[in-house]
């Protein structure tokens, strides 16, 4: 059981994809915590419920809108997290559950020092880039800069996604450099267990 983690825009689904293709079982928090409140779903409706028709876009629920919401009320943040955690909390152990012997969870966890989740992986390897690159990622997705600063701020430093790692990826260079490092976990997992 891999934790996979990084500042915001630093890489993380591109090392995920890389673990995927070497053989990993990827599951991604966020896509979790998306499905969590997707249209249809008991989550949809209980947002509806507390944040009104003021969070939907053609029917879906306005992620940036309830993040926006969410950033600015600690109260409201505790009751969208009271109906998106119980989900991922299920979805992952039902992944847990069906490993098969010998294979590698990969788990995608961007707030793994946030919610102090490191204890439940074998290994935690966190992904890191400069500030500017990750700015230009970010910016380039259509995020503000402001927003992108808020963010950054909000979440752990680099230093405190170092201290619980078990593997630091400097992905400073290519898509190819960021595949070799993530090939060079991948082996010495593999030759650890
Ligand atoms: P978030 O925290 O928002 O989920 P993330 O950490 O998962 O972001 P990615 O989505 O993997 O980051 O990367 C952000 C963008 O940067 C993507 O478009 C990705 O393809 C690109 N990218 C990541 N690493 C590199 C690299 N080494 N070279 C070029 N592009 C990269």
């Amino acid at each position: 059981m891999i934790g996979l983690t990084g500042g915001i825009g630093s890489g993380k689904s591109l090392a995920a994809q890389y673990f995927a293709e070497l053989g990993a079982f990827v599951i991604d928090a966020d896509q979790l915590a998306r499905e969590a409140i997707e249209r249809g779903s008991k989550g949809f409706d209980e947002v509806v419920s507390i944040f009104g028709d003021s969070v939907l876009l053609n029917g879906d629920v306005n992620r940036s809108a309830l993040a926006e919401l969410v950033f600015k009320d600690s109260s409201l943040k505790l009751k969208l997290e009271g109906i998106i955690h119980p989900y991922v909390k299920k979805k992952f152990e039902s992944a847990v559950s069906s490993l098969k012997d010998n294979e590698v969870l990969v788990y995608e966890i961007p707030l793994l020092v946030e919610t102090k989740s490191q204890d439940r992986f074998d290994l935690v390897v966190t992904v890191e880039s400069e500030y500017e690159t990750r700015v230009e990622r970010l910016r380039s997705r259509g995020m503000a800069k402001s927003e992108i600063d808020a963010r950054i701020a909000s979440q752990a430093t680099r230093q405190e996604r170092e201290d619980v790692a078990d593997f630091l990826i400097e992905n400073t260079g290519s898509e190819d450099e960021l595949l070799r490092q993530v090939e060079n976990i991948w082996d010495s997992i593999i030759e650890t267990f």
